[in-house]
């Protein structure tokens, strides 16, 4: 370097002399004495090495997510920008209700919208997910039948039904009591009449169900437990089939929880957080838990003065974050919120149509907003069900949901959502032809994916005893 500084000047150097350089703007008196001791890796590294792992993740945002059960529908970027508004990111939620009035606005134009929504008369914001919907509703059933002095012991679920069914209702020391299908895929109603006596507490059903079949009889079966002077809990995960359409009170339900993670576009896997607001009708208006959200006629206020509620089932008010992105969707969609369903609804059924000549259906009913099929026949081939989901993978698409309902074998159950495109569709469904086509005629192709992934083909038995969380390039 000096030496380039030095000949450029043939007269006199251009060079500062060592008396004339200060660049030193550092005040010494600020300087640590010793070393700092932190890794010898620059900022733009790091940064390249953390895109570089998050580009191994799969995300809606690079490709199809038909994981059925789970309505993976794309949640507008908006409603994170709404969610981290100051005002509400930042609220204490011990603020006094009079300085807190636009989040208790919110939550409570968000409950009246969902009363309308459910069909209900009140409705909780708290629990969690939908899971902790179900227990908080198999408590208010508990607590009413305390309250009523008849002590039921029993809970009638379907076989078809998602495992949190009969863990919320065993959770509450109920005894489960399973009723079976029948071969359209829905509730046996001779086997439900066999099943029903006066220690039956309440049935709990999905409608549609987890086959993605409605159910025709419910109206029916509402009326045999109601009968009975039982309750009848509608869990909500399916919502995104109906809205619009039908509700659970026209159906006959007494209980029911929505996800607001599914049919309300909040982003949701890997554990949370989510929302399972629960809407009751009037006569268990007050077993709700505590606070929920009133207003009276001038100020909104937390109500804790409900004569019989189970107690609180949450800290503070529920995942709030959650419910201002869901009370977003639903105000951008507007009176849209019935298209959603029918496009939900038209998506799985033309995906359905075109898989019929590959695949095996178990059932001959219309579906719903998602559908299962079976992979028996390339089973023939030695090809599993978990196999083809494997090689889906390597075409950028998350596998569907597999191997439930446990009542399919080699189930696989698709759920496209309203949001995907023609194109998409399409897409998928090519790439699940030339999946059943390798699988007859190149089917280690398909035993051996994935191929393009990170992390290939695992041993499952391995990976689960002695499992090896470390990456590895
Ligand atoms: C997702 C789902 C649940 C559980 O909901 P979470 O919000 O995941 O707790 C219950 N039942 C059915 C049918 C579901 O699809």
């Amino acid at each position: 370097m000096k030496n380039i500084f030095e000949k450029s000047n043939n007269s006199e150097s251009i060079m500062f002399s060592d008396e004339e350089e200060n660049l030193d703007f550092l005040d010494k008196s600020l300087l640590r004495e010793g070393e700092v001791g932190l890794p010898q890796i620059g900022e733009l590294e790091v940064m390249r090495h953390y895109k570089e792992l998050s580009d191994k993740n799969f995300c809606i945002e690079k490709g199809v997510y038909p994981l059925g059960s789970c309505t993976m529908k794309y949640n507008p970027k908006v409603n994170e920008v709404l969610a981290s508004l100051e005002g509400f990111a930042n609220l204490h939620p011990s603020t006094p209700d009079k300085y807190a009035q636009g989040a208790l606005e919110l939550m409570f134009k968000l409950q009246e919208k969902l009363k309308k929504i459910t069909g209900m008369d009140a409705v909780t914001l708290q629990p969690a997910a939908g899971a902790h919907g179900e227990l908080t509703g198999m408590m208010i059933v508990k607590k009413y039948f305390e309250h009523i002095k008849d002590n039921r012991k029993k809970v009638i679920i379907p076989d078809s039904a998602h495992g949190t069914n009969p863990s919320s209702a065993k959770m509450c020391g109920f005894d489960i009591v399973n009723v079976k299908s029948n071969e359209r895929g829905q509730v046996d109603v001779e086997d439900l009449k066999r099943l029903v006596d006066k220690d039956v507490a309440a049935i709990m059903m999905t409608n549609p169900n987890t086959l993605g079949i409605f159910e025709e009889n419910v109206k029916e079966i509402s009326e045999i437990m109601h009968a009975n002077g039982s309750l009848l809990y509608y869990d909500g995960a399916n919502f995104n089939a109906i809205m619009g359409y039908t509700n659970p009170k026209k159906m006959g339900f007494d209980i029911v929880h929505v996800n607001l993670h599914k049919t309300f576009a909040t982003p949701h896997g890997g554990g949370g957080p989510g929302a399972g607001p629960v809407g009751v009708v009037e006569k268990l208006k007050d077993f709700l838990p505590v606070p929920v959200i009133g207003f009276d006629g001038e100020m909104y206020f937390k109500d804790y003065n409900l004569e019989n509620t189970i107690g609180s089932v949450k800290a503070f008010y529920g995942n709030f974050g959650v419910l201002v992105r869901a009370y977003a969707y639903i105000l951008m969609m507007g009176d849209n919120l019935k298209e959603a369903t029918e496009n939900a609804v038209l998506n799985a059924n033309y995906i359905k149509e075109k898989l019929k000549s590959a695949y095996e259906f178990p059932f001959n009913e219309p579906s719903m907003h998602e559908f299962v099929m079976s992979g028996e026949r390339q089973k023939e081939n030695g090809v599993s069900t978990l196999n083809i989901a494997k090689r889906l993978m390597d075409f950028d698409v998350h596998p569907p949901t597999i191997y439930f309902p446990l009542i399919i074998h080699e189930a696989i159950m698709v759920e496209p959502t309203e949001s995907e495109t023609k194109e998409k569709l399409d897409e998928f469904i090519e790439i699940m032809l030339k999946i059943a086509k390798e699988a007859e005629e190149t089917p280690d192709m398909v035993l051996t994916a994935p191929h393009m992934t990170p992390v290939k083909k695992v041993d499952e038995t391995l990976a689960a005893r002695h499992p090896d969380l470390t990456f590895k390039e």
